[in-house]
């Protein structure tokens, strides 16, 4: 049996949640301001980290600090996770879904353009399994056409474009998750980063119920007032302590993980070489690929299709994911924003052919080649 994901979590991280749950503070405190400032700097540059409890949280942040609403389009990949598009309609703005390319599954600035209009807002790219996005192309594309760039970042830490940390570059504020099969993970949890002082501070007031000034600060000061003042209907997306207990040692983890992983990965390529399969694209040289997940598609060439593929992993307790049934396809999206599949080629072709195969550091090599035997097996029937 190999599970599709097991999280490592080391005895660093059990000590320093049992630590918290001693201590007596066991929300947003002391370790989830240190996990913010550790975040800031292993990104690197000057950052405003702002901990939430998703990723879907500090999105829904970003568009509330860039006052999207109402009339406003904002262009999403439909290859992706329905996070992305969701937080758009949390403020009430209309979502433009876009295809992707079918190479890197990721969103290039020319579909991009071809989709703004003058109600245009935002965009927001996914760096598809980690492979980083083109948003030096991105991010000149919204200068020119004045609009803000969200960078939906789930997959991608850490990954760099041109040498340029994903969340260091122009992108007005890029949002991480620490959700429990993602790079490192607290369990559920996300950060925004921004370079923006003005959005990080909204930010901070509007993850805790619109509350003034941080709540922390009034418990563990015993000489603050306390007093305090709402200033908007805020939501309920502070990180509590124990996660961003699990957060600081994590984040110390991911060179290691990443090493892991990029070695996993290039152990898969090696041995699918032969078959008839279209393997992951690798990052251009001077990028850095996160290595979050492990796509393989089926081709007309292949014996069996995706779905079969699928089955006989299960069959041989292996297991597997779909990343993902585009957006398009899903009856909520399709039936309210009128989508036709015939409008995203790449991602319906993408999204019918591909399954995500096990991927995360604790895999052993005889783990791995139990699922390169099972799949060679499947692909030579
Ligand atoms: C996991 C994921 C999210 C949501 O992250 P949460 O922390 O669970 O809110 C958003 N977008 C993509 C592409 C993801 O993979």
């Amino acid at each position: 049996m190999v599970p599709f994901f097991r999280p490592s979590i080391g005895e660093a991280e059990i000590a320093e949640v049992v630590d918290s749950l001693r201590s007596g503070w066991l929300t947003t405190g002391p370790k989830t301001m240190q996990f913010e400032k550790d975040f800031a700097e292993f990104l690197g540059g000057d950052l405003h980290a702002v901990a939430v409890n998703s990723a879907t949280a500090a999105m829904h942040l970003a568009l509330e600090a860039l006052e999207i609403g109402p009339g406003d389009e904002v262009i999403v990949p439909s290859y992706t996770f329905t996070a992305t598009a969701e937080v758009i309609r949390y403020m009430g703005a209309q979502p433009v879904f876009i295809d992707c390319d079918l190479a890197t599954f990721n969103i290039r600035p020319d579909q991009v353009e071809a989709a703004i209009t003058p109600r245009t807002k935002a965009v927001m790219p996914v760096h598809f399994a980690g492979l980083p996005c083109d948003m030096e192309g991105m991010c000149s594309l919204a200068k020119q056409h004045g609009i803000k760039v969200v960078d939906d970042a789930a997959h991608a830490l850490p990954a760099a474009q041109n040498g340029v940390s994903i969340g260091t570059g122009d992108a007005d504020v890029t949002a991480f998750s620490f959700y429990a099969n993602k790079t490192m993970t607290t369990g559920e949890g996300g950060m925004l980063v921004t370079r923006n002082p003005e959005i990080a501070a909204r930010a901070r007031t509007m993850r805790l119920h619109g509350i003034s000034r941080d709540v922390f600060n009034r418990f563990t000061d015993t000489k603050a007032s306390w007093r305090y003042d709402i200033v908007a209907p805020g939501f309920k997306y502070n990180m509590t302590d124990i996660a961003a207990a699990l957060g600081l040692h994590q984040l110390r983890r991911v060179p290691e993980f990443l090493d892991r992983r990029t070695e996993l990965c290039a152990r898969f390529d090696a041995a699918f070489a032969d078959l008839p399969l279209i393997l992951p694209a690798s990052a251009p040289s001077g990028d850095q690929h996160s290595r979050h997940l492990y796509i393989v598609r089926t081709t007309d060439a292949s014996p069996v299709d995706r779905d079969r593929l699928i089955a006989g992993l299960q069959d041989r307790n292996i297991g597997t994911s779909v990343h993902y049934t585009p957006l398009h396809s899903m009856s909520y999206w399709r039936e309210s924003c009128g989508l036709e599949k015939a409008d995203f080629p790449n991602s319906e072709a993408i999204g019918s052919s591909c399954v995500s195969l096990p991927l995360f550091m604790a895999m052993s090599n005889e783990e791995q080649d139990i699922v390169i035997a099972a799949v060679r097996e499947i692909m030579s029937a």
